[in-house]
């Protein structure tokens, strides 16, 4: 099992397959962000599949494939399916879901159990404002697609902006919780200025106007083993999640690193710690080897993360590193 020093267990890999993305939400990337890495800096297939046996052998049996927007990767069924022969677990997927209609069949038949997807309004033009794209109809048809292919849970990521979506959150759970969707309010991160620009809500408040309208109790089980703590109606049936980095971190129980599409191993979020993987992958390291240089870099894991104390630390964005 791979520890750091401060014995949390990581077992939980985050691959980002690519780091663009055709959504420019006001809070990750700028509206005219172009600066992509170029193809030939991109892991291959194999490459990643090679990263991923590493964790494997190491313990690691979860998997999210994410971005960038993911299905904008060519083929990215096929490095699922790649993926999951190595025995994982828990494969899953977060997605704009955009192209996700297209994507859904395939992607569960090559082993994908559960997505999340991330939907901020319900409202057309508040999507427009908050993506620079109209893109609601198609989400929506992505949605429906996924709950066709049996892609279960399927959770929304709703990151909660004052004044911009704030007033949605009830009709987003209303939403949620009738279509059999679990919810997941976010409180944005100062990644990068669209990050630090956002309209930060804390969510405690909004927690209690939740708990009190729908009557929600702490849920005493883990879901998805994530940094979400999760909420549900008294019959069990519902769930709706809030993730706090800023009001209430969730670092010591840290389970997770991630890996961009460039080869680079980030061991936190919020830090600037790394690895390149890339350069030892494309000369030649034995699997031995690349399983040691792991071991040495989840070392290296932080305790935590800064977003309260240093907001202006990161200048990268969330599409960057791999939400
Ligand atoms: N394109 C995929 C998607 O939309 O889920 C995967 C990548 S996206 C960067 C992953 C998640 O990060 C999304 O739910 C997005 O809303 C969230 N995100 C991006 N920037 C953020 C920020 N500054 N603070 C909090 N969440 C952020």
């Amino acid at each position: 099992m791979l520890q750091d020093r401060f014995g949390r267990t990581i077992d939980y890999l985050r691959v980002s397959v690519t780091d663009r993305c055709d959504l420019r939400c006001s809070y990750c990337l700028p509206a005219r962000f172009t600066q992509f890495e170029e193809p030939s800096h991109w892991l291959t297939f194999a490459e990643i599949e090679r990263v991923v046996a590493a964790f494997v052998r190491l313990g690691v049996q979860r998997v999210r494939l994410t971005g960038g927007e993911p299905l904008l990767r060519r083929n990215l069924p096929a490095l699922a399916a790649q993926l999951k022969a190595l025995g994982l677990r828990d494969l899953s997927l977060s997605t704009n879901a955009t192209q996700l209609a297209k994507y859904a069949q395939s992607l569960k038949a090559a082993g994908v159990n559960r997505i999340n997807v991330s939907l901020d309004t319900l409202d057309r033009q508040c999507m427009q404002d908050i993506t620079g794209r109209d893109a609601l109809a198609q989400v929506m048809a992505g949605l429906a697609a996924a709950r066709a292919a049996e892609l279960s849970p399927i959770k929304l990521n709703m990151v909660a902006m004052k004044g911009v979506n704030e007033a949605e959150i009830e009709a987003m759970a209303d939403f949620a919780l009738s279509n059999g969707y679990i919810l997941r309010l976010i409180e944005a991160m100062p990644l990068g200025d669209t990050g630090r620009n956002a309209q930060f809500l804390e969510l405690g408040a909004v927690r209690e106007r939740l708990v009190e309208r729908y009557q929600l109790v702490p849920q005493a089980l883990e879901l998805g083993g994530g940094p979400a703590r999760y909420w549900q109606t008294p019959d069990g049936s519902a769930q709706i999640g809030f993730i706090t980095p800023r009001s209430q971190h969730f670092c010591a129980t840290c389970n997770r690193v991630r890996l961009t599409v460039d080869g680079t191993l980030y061991l936190c979020l919020g830090q600037e710690s790394t690895v390149e993987l890339r350069p030892l992958l494309r000369s030649g390291i034995s699997d031995t080897e690349l399983d040691a240089v792991i071991i040495a870099a989840i070392e290296l894991k932080p305790e935590r993360h800064e977003f309260n104390e240093q907001p202006t630390k990161l200048i990268r964005f969330m599409s960057q590193t791999g939400g």
